[in-house]
């Protein structure tokens, strides 16, 4: 029998008393994560870093920017999706987490994960992929490739952070986001698809035989010019290609 979803708001008064290892000594106050609790796109961040451990929230300030304006690249705002991190307090220095405070503290994510039960989990750097993906593959390799874990597709893409020291890689986010953006499209389209073959099959199978529903090539070539930009111009993608490899890849739990 499936475990009953825990509460957000349980899971965050978890998070909030919690001290299980010492990073809650120097944290001023835990980020629990904010956003849409039904929210279909989970985006999976490192850590909390000094300004998100002053207001409580991740992805505030330069990066928090930047990460709204990719949102928006894939047709998303901050107030669709959900935003969490895979450490709920912050490293001394922002200095990489350590395995033995992923360990104690990604219960939580979990929980988090369940209880919203997101369709994408977008991980942003190399920790989060590690982490969801049970990979030593690292982001460089997976950013802008659909993996999966569980029943959660997963886009791992590089942390935004990483862009504003390393110019070289926005011009990456912004393709992945734009993919992202054209596989949300694509699962709608989809969706809708199968929702037709259920309500008309014979209707809907014509239809189908005259112009496929879901046809990535198309799509890239359509009428988003950002999305034509991606496929045209960006790093390795899952739907921007030939189908020679499967859009998800093998499944990994989470
Ligand atoms: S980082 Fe996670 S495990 Fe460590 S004290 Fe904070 S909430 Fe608890």
């Amino acid at each position: 029998m499936p475990k009953p979803h825990i509460p957000l708001e349980q899971i965050r008064a978890e998070v909030e008393a919690c001290r299980k290892c010492p990073l809650a000594d120097g944290r001023t106050q835990t980020v629990f994560g904010v956003g849409n609790p039904a929210a279909r796109v989970l985006i999976v961040g490192e850590a909390p870093g000094k300004n998100e451990d002053l207001q409580g929230e991740p992805f505030v300030g330069a990066a928090g920017k930047f990460l709204n304006e990719l949102l928006a690249v894939a047709g998303l705002c901050r107030e669709d999706v959900f935003i969490a991190n895979v450490l709920k307090c912050r490293p001394p220095g922002n200095r990489d987490p350590r395995p033995e405070e992923i360990e104690l503290c990604t219960p939580y994510l979990r929980e988090q994960t369940r209880t919203i039960d997101p369709e994408f989990i977008v991980t942003l750097g190399n920790f989060s992929t590690k982490f969801i993906l049970k990979t030593e593959v690292g982001i460089t390799r997976l950013h802008g490739t659909l993996q999966k874990a569980g029943r959660f597709k997963v886009f791992p893409i590089f942390h935004p952070a990483a862009a504003l020291y390393d110019g070289s890689k926005r011009e990456a986010l912004e393709n992945d986001f734009a993919t992202l953006g054209q596989l949300l499209r694509e699962s709608d389209a989809a969706a809708q698809s199968a929702a037709a073959d259920e309500t008309a099959p014979g209707a809907a199978a014509a239809a189908s035989s005259a112009a496929p529903a879901v046809a990535p090539g198309a799509a890239a070539a359509g009428t988003l010019s950002v999305t034509a930009t991606s496929a045209a111009g960006g790093a390795p993608s899952a739907v921007a290609g030939e189908p020679a490899e499967p859009a998800i890849d093998q499944p990994r739990l989470l």
